[in-house]
This record gives C-alpha cells, sequence and structure tokens, in this order.
C-alpha cells in the first residue's frame, strides 16, 4: 500500500514536472525570428519554415526610413534569439533604444543572433558616405535598398540559412533544404522575367527616391535622374525645372515611385514630359497580392515593363 502510494505519488510529481519542460522544449525548438522589416522577414520565414516563429517590426507600406517602433517591440526582442536588420543606418532612428530596452544579450553586436544583413552585400553608392546628415541625406552610409536585386535575395537566404544552423544546428539539414528550395523557386521566377527584363534594359526612367538603384542595377533600367535631389530631401521648384529638361532630352517615359511619396508632384513632372507615373511598392506587403519576396520582384519587373 505504502510502496503503491510512493509509486504514484512520484509518477504524479514526474508528470507535473516533465509537463512545463515539455511545453518549454517545443517552444524552445522554434528559433525567435524578429526582422526590421517585411521582406527580411519574407526570406527568414522561407528559410526557417515551422522551425521558426517570426515577427517584423517595419509593414510593408511604410517608408522604411521612418518606420515607427512601438515600445511593444522591445517585448519582441527581449524574448528573441535572432534579430535581423537591414543596417546602413536605416533603422538607426530605433533600433538603438529598442535594443537597450530589450537587454537581450543575444542580440549584441557580435553575437550570431546579431544579424546585419547588408555585410552580405555589395553596397552601391557608398562613395557618398562622406556626405554631411546634416543635409537631410539619409544614405550616409551607402544605399540601403538592397533587397530589391534578386542575387541580394539570394545572399540573405544564405545568411539566413547560416545564422539558423549555428543558433540551432540539429535543424541545420532543414535550413540548407529550405533555402535550396527558396532559391530553386527564385531561379524559377527570374526564367519567367526575361522577355519583361529584355523590353526595360537600356530604358531611360526617373525615380522618386534611390531605393530603385538595385533595382535598376539587375533589371538593366537606365536612371536619368531623381525625384529628391538628395536621398531623403523633397524635391525643389529649381531641382524639378532641371529634372525636367534632363527627362525630356533623355526621353524618360516613366517615373516610378513608392505609394508613400507625394503623387501629386510626380503627376505635374509627368503632365510637362508627357511621362507616366508608376506607384511600384518597394516591399512586401506594400500593395495588395505581395505576400512574398517572389511576388515583389515579379510584380515590379511586369509592371514596368508594361509602363514602358
Ligand atoms: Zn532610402
Amino acid at each position: 500500500m505504502f510502496l503503491h502510494r510512493l509509486t504514484k505519488h512520484v509518477a504524479l510529481g514526474a508528470a507535473l514536472f516533465a509537463a512545463p519542460f515539455a511545453g518549454a522544449s517545443t517552444a524552445q525548438a522554434q528559433l525567435k525570428v524578429v526582422t526590421s522589416t517585411t521582406d527580411l522577414y519574407d526570406i527568414a520565414k522561407a528559410v526557417g519554415g515551422d522551425k521558426i516563429t517570426a515577427t517584423h517590426i517595419g509593414e510593408g507600406y511604410q517608408d522604411p526610413h521612418f518606420i515607427e517602433a512601438k515600445p511593444s517591440f522591445v517585448l519582441q526582442l527581449r524574448n528573441a534569439d535572432v534579430w535581423a536588420f537591414v543596417g546602413l543606418d536605416l533603422e538607426i532612428g530605433w533600433m538603438p533604444l529598442l535594443l537597450q530596452g530589450a537587454r537581450n544579450p543575444k542580440l549584441q553586436a557580435g553575437q550570431p543572433g546579431y544579424v546585419d544583413a547588408s555585410r552580405v552585400i555589395s553596397v552601391l553608392d557608398v562613395a557618398r558616405a562622406n556626405v554631411d546628415r546634416s543635409q537631410g541625406d539619409v544614405h550616409p552610409l551607402g544605399n540601403p535598398h538592397y533587397w530589391l536585386d534578386p542575387e541580394n535575395g539570394r545572399r540573405i537566404a544564405k545568411l539566413f540559412q547560416e545564422t539558423f544552423a549555428k543558433l540551432d544546428p540539429k535543424n541545420a539539414s532543414v535550413y540548407d533544404a529550405n533555402a535550396k528550395a527558396f532559391t530553386q523557386r527564385l531561379d524559377a521566377a527570374e526564367r519567367t522575367w526575361q522577355a519583361d527584363l529584355a523590353k526595360i534594359k537600356g530604358q531611360p526612367v526617373v525615380a522618386w527616391h534611390t531605393s530603385w538603384r538595385y533595382f535598376a542595377e539587375y533589371t538593366g533600367m537606365n536612371i536619368v535622374g531623381f525625384m529628391e535631389p538628395k536621398p531623403g530631401v523633397p524635391p525643389s521648384p529649381a531641382h524639378l525645372a532641371s529634372l525636367i529638361q534632363t527627362m525630356k532630352q533623355a526621353g524618360a517615359k516613366v517615373i516610378v515611385m513608392e505609394p508613400f511619396y507625394d503623387k501629386k508632384t510626380a503627376d505635374f513632372v509627368a503632365s510637362k514630359t508627357g511621362a507616366r507615373v508608376l506607384v511600384l511598392s518597394p516591399s512586401v506587403g506594400g500593395t495588395k497580392g505581395l505576400s512574398d519576396y517572389i511576388q515583389l520582384m515579379t510584380s515590379g519587373i511586369q509592371q514596368l515593363a508594361a509602363a514602358l
């Protein structure tokens, strides 16, 4: 009787003991990933699959330079295993404060969970790095909009694969297979873009912000001018007057702009030059239907080719 009760007691104790740990180990099996943008989020999800949980701070329809980071994000960062961000000062306005508030040793610079995706990128416009930030230039360390070149999408996927495998080695083969599958889907999409890319190559266009520089490097579209006199500085009448002349001389047919800029100003320039305004989202989730990275690239290329 005594033995029976003891056994029962031990069994009950073991069950009580095991239950919370079983729950915890399930939760721990998934890496907790927080990204600054939807584009990094989508690529992280593609590589991590069901082995990670992921959240993003910015929304695709927001200007990535001016994301409003709510204090509630501190809690997400406090519990995260990985913090992945675009870098090159894109998140400078809010990231230091959130990381400070999170006090998470896994997300300190130098730790594997601190993922500055720009370190695997060949950064454009770095020669401008000695510009004075007080003049309003928002790209003091070079151009941070690198995800709009699919080659950089592949590099980001590889970086996530290596990061996740390091932090969660038992699932390394899953991350490897997922990264390969992502690259294969991107390769397959790329093959469908070829006719549109041929149409775009060499065509003179104007872009609002230098966010389209990497896209232009990839597609071959020829950016003959920008609506902004400097990245982040709104167009002045004098700048627009000179831009209109440049567009007429170059025969630019399209003004590419993001949904969060002032379309009236672009319409004005279009009316003076006979160009069309093409509103393109630079990020996953920026407009309806852009639910993943490959769709984002496909849609941008198709829409631009159709507008030319
Ligand atoms: Zn920018």
